[in-house]
């Protein structure tokens, strides 16, 4: 399947964000064949263009997360690993719409999407935003991927079915793993390097996987030219991660100092995720988060603040992030307000655009107005960098969502 182009269109009459300077510029884009053209003023365009007049609207690129699970239909992740994937796929769709309609035109999925629903958004046969996927993420036994809890014994690991990790035990074994899911396309390799809040049998405070083992998985990413992300929460766990050469630590809570100078020296990303724990103390467990995984969040929730104001301060890349399970993906956008405690609006601006578009390997592609990027933006009624708060109410404050030169969510009318 392959979708038919767009044909042209120009944006009039509103206010361009230059996200590396933090400058508007007054005028026009016009977007082509998918890609932004051309900016300035008196543009001129194709006859079938499709004109819109934004009435001094603020155009932003188009957002980036870059930590989501859009096959995290339930907050009870262990339940997938036995629901037919093709019902996953159907809720997938829903909650990749959904995401769109939020201003994310690309996100970057964290574990359990693959190539079927990458190609599935990229042909057009699905609403979404782009996707950046890892495949399964790569656990030890008892690890954060092992949704066994502690009385049962065997493991349905059904290739097809729509759980989000796979056990591998090893250097061996976890280089195979890293083979296997970098054969089916992955973008990264995710790996779960310490504990976590919707894990049935480990501790937050854990560390998971040896130093050989961490080392294996980063050579084979590199080899294939591609990197590792690591789930991890505190410093023990982040350092070592940090040490075996991985690039980008999901969550991070409870990160320290030592932590901050190897994420800038390395030049690695760190990828909080305020917002998942803010809405699962809310509703985690209405939405089937068990209720030993629901006491595990206040562990994090606090600190994670914390960690943000001590990455920002040190100069650390941080990319924006929300790992939002089932019902609770509407809160994608929350993210910004609770940040906003503590980062200011062009520094979370460019967390969700240019700095999560280089943590992606998509410089220039995504993540600017530049001309020859992709032709994604979000249309704001109000000034994000006099409120940044404005993009976390999509539903009020963003009439246009444009991707790939076509407008896919239009609340102007
Ligand atoms: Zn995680
Ligand atoms: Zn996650």
């Amino acid at each position: 399947m392959t979708t038919t182009p767009a044909p042209a269109l120009l944006l009039r009459n509103a206010r361009f964000l230059d996200v590396e300077s933090g400058r508007y510029t007054e005028g026009e884009l016009l977007a082509a064949d998918g890609r932004i053209a051309e900016t300035g003023t008196r543009l001129t365009a194709p006859a079938d263009t499709e004109v819109r007049d934004l009435r001094g609207g603020f155009v932003l690129p188009g957002l980036v997360d870059a930590h989501v699970h859009v096959t995290a239909i339930t907050a009870h992740l262990a339940s997938l690993a036995t629901t037919s994937p093709l019902y996953v796929g159907a809720y997938a769709a829903q909650i990749m719409g959904g995401m769109l309609d939020r201003g994310f035109t690309t996100v970057r999925d964290m574990a359990g999407a693959d190539y079927g629903l990458a190609a599935a958004q990229a042909e057009g046969a699905i609403r979404g935003p782009r996707l950046a996927f890892g495949g399964r993420a790569l656990s030890q036994t008892g690890g954060h991927g092992d949704n066994r809890g502690p009385g049962a014994h065997l493991r349905d690991d059904h290739p097809c079915c729509g759980e989000h990790s796979r056990i591998a035990d090893g250097v061996d074994a976890v280089r195979a793993a890293a083979r296997d899911e970098l054969r089916k396309g992955s973008h990264h390799v995710k790996v779960m390097a310490s504990g976590g809040v919707a894990s049935p049998t480990d501790r937050i405070d854990s560390t998971q996987y040896s130093m050989d083992e961490l080392r294996a998985v980063v050579e084979e990413a590199t080899a294939f030219n591609r990197y590792v992300a690591a789930h991890a929460y505190h410093a023990r766990a982040v350092n070592r991660a940090l040490e075996a050469g991985i690039r980008s630590v999901e969550h991070g809570n409870l990160i320290d100092d030592d932590s901050v100078r190897q994420l800038v020296e390395r030049q690695a990303f760190l990828v909080p995720t305020l917002v998942t724990y803010w809405a699962l103390q809310k509703e985690g467990r209405e939405f089937g988060l068990p209720e030993n995984s629901w006491r595990k969040v206040d562990e994090v929730l606090h600190a994670g603040l914390g960690a943000l104001e001590r990455a920002e301060r040190g100069g650390v890349r941080i990319a924006y992030g929300t790992d939002l399970l089932g019902g609770m993906h509407r809160h994608q956008n929350e993210e910004f307000r609770i940040r906003a405690e503590v980062q200011r609006p062009l520094a979370l601006i460019r967390s969700a655009t240019s700095i999560a578009a280089r943590l992606l390997g998509q410089e220039g592609e995504i993540g600017t107005l530049a001309p020859g990027a992709r032709a994604d933006l979000v249309v704001l009624d109000a000034d994000p960098l006099s409120d940044v708060t404005v993009l976390a109410d999509p539903d009020r404050h963003m009439p246009l969502v444009v991707q790939d030169g076509r407008v896919v969510t239009d609340r102007s009318r």
